[in-house]
């Protein structure tokens, strides 16, 4: 479904991204580990359009969308959930999950979706008149998420979702973004900090230092790995 082959990514002169190639294939959940500044934000904004590599290819469903604009890439099938959910904090919940539906234009599929997402996180649909920034930390990840979900994605591009929440919350985003993955099809690139807890839901995951691929495996490879184990899950 997506390929990223040998891209290298760079801010202004600073490079960071060096020959990242990453394979992802349809249904599969897959995480990219590492430490603070490895550069996994960076990849997604790779992917998304939004900080486009400055040599190598990302290819979706086999078509080059490295030149694309993130307005494009979005139509094509992918969404990201940004780190730190970046909900926008003075619209109500409802303005906030439409707002993921700014490219479509087919009223009774967004009615149906918006619908979809109520029985995937109830709490949004009783705050639905809220203002997204009254809502939890954990709850705006389910918003963020949310509207990223309105853009029919294929692919959701998932930013530290565990990103300073409770551990009860975090299991239940995480069960969540499982459930979204197998119900509704959706294929999930998920970078994260919290190693343990990715590695347990993805099926492959990749590890990045300083920019680059240090290791891919399969998910339950990396969780036993001695190396993976001391530097990321604190064994
Ligand atoms: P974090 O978990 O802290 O978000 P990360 O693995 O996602 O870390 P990136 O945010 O992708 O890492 O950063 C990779 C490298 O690029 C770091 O050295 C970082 O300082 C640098 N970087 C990120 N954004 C910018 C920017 N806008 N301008 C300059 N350098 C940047």
């Amino acid at each position: 479904m997506l390929r990223l082959n040998n891209i290298k990514t760079f801010y202004g002169n600073i490079q960071a991204l060096d020959d990242v190639t990453i394979k992802i294939s349809e249904g599969e959940i897959i995480t990219l580990i590492g430490a603070n500044g490895a550069g996994k934000t960076t990849t997604l904004m790779s992917i998304s359009g939004l900080t486009p590599p400055r040599t190598g290819e990302v290819m979706f469903l086999g078509e080059p969308i490295h030149e694309l604009s993130p307005n494009r890439i979005v139509t094509m099938g992918i969404s990201q959930v940004p780190e730190g959910r970046r909900i926008f904090p003075h619209l109500t919940v409802l303005e906030n999950i439409d707002m993921g539906a700014y490219l479509r234009s087919d009223k009774e599929g967004i009615k149906k979706d918006i619908e979809y997402i109520f029985d995937l996180f109830p709490i949004l649909a009783e705050r639905r008149g809220q203002a997204g920034g009254t809502l939890s930390g954990g709850e705006q990840q389910m918003l963020a998420i949310s509207r990223a979900l309105m853009a029919k994605p294929r692919l959701l591009l998932l930013d530290e979702p565990s990103l300073g929440l409770a551990p009860k919350v975090i299991r239940q985003i995480f069960d969540i973004i499982v459930q979204i993955n197998t119900e509704h099809k959706t294929t999930i690139f998920l970078v994260e900090q919290n190693a343990n807890l990715a590695l347990k839901v993805a099926d492959r995951g990749y590890v990045m230092e300083n920019g680059r691929i240090i290791l891919s495996d399969t998910a339950q490879n990396l969780l036993s790995n001695e190396s993976v184990k001391k530097a990321y899950l604190g064994i």
